[in-house]
């Protein structure tokens, strides 16, 4: 197969459309087969219920190239269930898990000239998403839905190199208690807009959120997860009900404690001890692990030992042996890659 005319190496993370997409409609009661279009636009009714009540859910994935040239995607079967779990909790029907898989290999596999070569660091951008199609005017579930899934090419995260983030403690909540921030609902983003706008005006590059009912503890940022490594090298990240699991986090936990050896904690973290960290992370698809610097609370700096330069030491080792997992260098547990083709 002929791979697309693309400077892979200096691909952003931005929309770029390709050749196939898989659409699926569900009503009355049940989904149709699905199939795969060439037309990216969506139509809809004016009243449809996710243009006036938010009604989506999504999520975010990648294909790419493994050392041995084969297509893959990884443990995209917690995408699966978690996007089952996002609907549910926004009264929205699941997309069987199998089905969810199959979509996605089609839909990668009907755009395979869009996957990056082994070793450019770029991959393909996978964004299933479902939504409610039907007029709704009273404040109710659609009946109706569409599940969808495009993919886009994106570029390496650290073009550039590495360098470390500052994040600032942000005044605004991104998730209530027993509310909906463990779903991957757009609905948590477009309220995270004016925060995080607000935060790169200010020169930091991300919101560190606190929980909303103490504002003591650590959550999350607007789209990844905390690990923090403490100073004997035990690796921490916060628990809560109301961060959004991330499989890039979990799948790090699973490095760190088992290729690693290393102690892990799943536990409260409380903003008052981030100080004693001697390195910290945000996880999350895009970048894997993406190092922090510096977080800022309100004028007062906590500064990691890491510094601004260059990854943490452990945070490096968990980067390298994730990605080397990922890209076929280091053995996988069993089940986490998925071949494409
Ligand atoms: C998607 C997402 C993450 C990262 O999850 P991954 O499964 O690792 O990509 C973290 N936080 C939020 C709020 C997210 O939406």
């Amino acid at each position: 197969m002929q791979k697309k005319e693309i400077d892979w190496a200096n691909l952003g993370f931005g929309y770029i459309v390709t050749d196939q997409r898989f659409v699926a409609n569900y009503k009355d009661g049940a989904w149709d087969a699905g199939h795969l279009t060439a037309d990216p636009n969506v139509t809809m009714n004016e009243c449809a219920g996710v243009l006036q009540y938010a009604q989506t859910v999504f999520e975010g994935m990648k294909a790419y190239t493994t050392v041995n040239g084969q297509i893959v995607t990884f443990r995209p079967d917690l995408n699966a269930k978690r996007m089952v779990d996002s609907a549910k909790r926004l009264e929205m029907p699941a997309f069987p898990e199998e089905r969810f898989l199959e979509a996605v290999t089609e839909t990668v596999r009907a755009n395979a000239a869009y996957v990056p070569p082994y070793g450019s660091g770029a991959s393909l951008y996978i964004r299933p998403y479902m939504f409610g199609i039907n007029p709704v005017i009273g404040v109710k579930p659609a009946d109706e839905y569409q599940f969808r899934v495009f993919t886009t090419p994106v570029g390496p995260y650290f073009k550039g190199g590495v360098k470390p983030l500052t994040i600032r403690v942000s005044d605004f909540d991104r998730a209530a208690p027993h509310g909906t921030g463990h779903i991957k609902a757009g609905l948590n983003y477009a309220m995270s807009l004016h925060a995080i706008v607000s935060a790169h005006a200010a020169g930091y590059d991300e919101n560190l959120y606190l929980d909303s009912a103490t504002r003591t503890k650590v959550e999350e940022t607007g789209g990844a997860n905390f690990i923090f490594v403490t100073k004997d090298h035990k690796v921490v990240t916060p628990h809560s009900d109301t961060i959004l699991p991330s499989i890039t986090r979990r799948s790090l936990m699973y490095v760190a404690e088992h290729y690693l050896g290393l102690e892990v904690e799943e536990r409260d973290v409380y903003l008052d001890e981030v100080k004693d960290f001697a390195e910290c992370g945000l996880c999350g698809t895009a970048a894997v692990i993406s190092p922090v610097g510096k977080i800022v609370d309100h004028g007062e700096e906590i500064c990691f030992p890491s510094g601004m330069e260059k990854m943490g030491e452990i945070t490096k080792k968990l980067y390298d042996t994730l990605t080397g997992i990922q890209m076929g260098q280091i053995e996988a547990p069993k089940g986490w890659i998925h071949v494409i083709e």
